[in-house]
């Protein structure tokens, strides 16, 4: 099969020149150059979204097309995204947007890529709260992800977001449009926040916080490390507990009786977290494994 582009755009007054190029050779050039940083099936993934995003190819496109008339421009945005790629940028951010609990996602590096790990949270909130209308917070909300996938599933509930970061709110707000949904975002550090300042009578009140370790960089990805932002994964060894310790307390005062609280956590911080909120004085604490076998999150009541 061969793919002709149906026009052929002017710039700068100048026809744009088409080469005549063979798809298998393309595949290499571009497996060559991110050979070294992907494995072949993370590639082969790749290679759908670069050649959907600077080809316009559909994923059957990529597969059956043998030629393909590419212009100087789409060739030149194509090695731009490999080139990137190669330099361990996560897609994500190339493309500037992701995909989380079938919903569309803008994101840039003030916000967290959302995590798989999360869905399974948001997943479990939703199997959990049968509330036609709760009242719902999630802190440090980054690009919005938590609240905007609560508040498609549950139409009915009030949706409340918060961040630090001013520039996490805007990629929030937009992405709640992008959604139509509609979820309040707040731009507040928790750390200097009192209970009054935040929506109370709460139902469900939730937080995927900076829970690694400093001293567990070494054991992260260059694409994360480099790229994604420290304020929202990084917590100091001295005190990793310490927005767990601030929120659940805050919880104690913005929780309704039946509240719940709902946390992600660090893999290797199940029993403590746990701990912390019995000592707070909540009950039915149960810590949960991710599809990975890893104590990825915690719920508790009031
Ligand atoms: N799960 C994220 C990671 O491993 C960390 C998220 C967080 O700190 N809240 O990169």
């Amino acid at each position: 099969m061969k793919l002709n582009c149906e026009f052929i755009s002017e710039i700068n007054g100048f026809a744009n020149i088409l080469m005549h190029t063979n798809i298998i050779a393309l595949n290499n050039k571009v497996k060559n150059k991110l050979n070294k940083v992907y494995s072949n099936s993370e590639i082969q993934q790749l290679r759908f979204l670069i050649y959907e995003n600077a080809l316009g190819l559909t994923k059957i496109q990529t597969l059956s097309v043998q030629e393909i008339e590419l212009s100087i421009e789409q060739e030149t945005k194509l090695f731009e995204i490999v080139e990137r790629l190669a330099n361990n940028e996560p897609i994500e951010y190339i493309l500037g947007e992701t995909e989380f609990f079938n919903l569309r996602f803008k994101v840039n590096p003030a916000v967290l890529i959302p995590r798989p790990e999360t869905e399974e949270l948001v997943d479990w909130i939703l199997k959990t709260c049968t509330l036609k209308k709760p009242r719902i917070l999630d802190v440090g909300t980054g690009s919005g992800c938590i609240p905007i996938a609560i508040k498609h599933n549950i139409t009915e509930s009030k949706v409340y977001g918060l961040d630090v970061s001013l520039k996490a709110i805007e990629v929030a707000n937009k992405n709640a449009q992008l959604n139509g949904a509609q979820v309040v975002f707040l731009n507040q550090n928790i750390l200097n926040t009192e209970a009054k300042m935040l929506p109370n009578d709460l139902d469900i009140l939730l937080s995927n916080p900076p829970y690694v370790r400093k001293s567990e960089k070494s054991l992260m990805a260059a694409n994360v490390l480099n790229f994604e932002p420290d304020i929202a994964l990084f917590v100091e060894d001295r005190n990793p507990l310490l927005f767990y310790n601030k929120i659940a307390q805050l919880g104690l005062s913005l929780l309704k009786a039946n509240g719940m609280l709902f946390f992600e956590i660090n893999e290797a911080l199940g029993e403590n977290v746990r701990q912390l909120l019995e000592e707070l004085g909540y009950k039915n604490i149960l810590v949960k494994k991710d599809i990975n076998g890893k104590d990825r999150m915690i719920k508790a009541n009031i």
